[in-house]
């Protein structure tokens, strides 16, 4: 059931987004290859790989935690919208699968900078799953995309915070367990190095969008 946006939980997931926008970011430049090969690949015709598109370009989070989001983005500014939809005209105007792309898409990425719809600060989608494996930092099979709650043992809590469920109370000694649990994974990957990551990304990009599907 949808609860008002509170305060204080809204704090909290911007602190725990913040957590987690350190840990994407050592995934970069994946997000903009995928980005940019999703936009070539719709352009060509070329659909076969189309679930391994960039989720930004097929799906439509704005629109599906509309309620919560803009409860949320309410409390800073009564017009993040009509600006989102301002800015974002460009890509809008591209066709692709699904139901994208996200209003919230453009030229350079999200155009929300925070308060996100939480599966968007947690998605771990395949290719980032392929970097994490080869990496031997995760074990699993990849077969599809996960949360950062199904890989750690971060609390789930993020559907509280952002107010989309209200099963319990969230305490700060969950948002600590939530960062510690984002950091360890952040630590495992920052120790790979730079070249490593760089390569595995290319492979990453190459198995889902090239190949289709994690095939090597
Ligand atoms: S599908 Fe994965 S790599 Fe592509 S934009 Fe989404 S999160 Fe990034
Ligand atoms: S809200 Fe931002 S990150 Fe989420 S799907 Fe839309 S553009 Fe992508």
């Amino acid at each position: 059931m949808f609860q008002r946006a509170n305060r204080h939980y809204v704090k909290w997931f911007s602190i725990i987004e913040h957590e987690l926008s350190l840990l994407f970011r050592l995934f970069s430049p994946l997000c903009a290859k995928c980005f940019s090969c999703t936009l070539s690949q719709a352009e060509n015709q070329q659909r076969s790989k189309h679930q391994f598109w960039c989720c930004c370009l097929t799906d439509n989070q704005v629109h599906d935690h509309w309620k919560s989001l803009d409860a949320i983005q309410r409390l800073t500014d009564i017009n993040w919208y009509q600006k989102l939809a301002a800015n974002s005209m460009a890509i809008r105007k591209r066709r692709t699968l699904g139901n994208g792309p996200c209003p919230a898409l453009g030229p350079s990425g999200c155009l929300i900078r925070k308060c996100r719809p939480a599966t968007c600060s947690t998605l771990i989608c395949e290719k980032m799953l392929f970097v994490l494996v080869k990496s031997r930092i995760l074990t699993c099979r990849i077969t599809g995309p996960l949360q950062i709650e199904d890989i750690t043992d971060a609390p789930d809590i993020l559907p509280e915070l952002c107010g989309i469920k209200n099963r319990r109370l969230v305490t700060e000694q969950d948002v600590r367990r939530y960062i510690s649990a984002v950091t360890q994974l952040r630590r495992r990957l920052v120790v790979v190095a730079e070249e490593k990551r760089t390569f595995l990304i290319e492979e990453a990009l190459e198995a889902y969008l090239g190949k289709g599907g994690g095939k090597k």
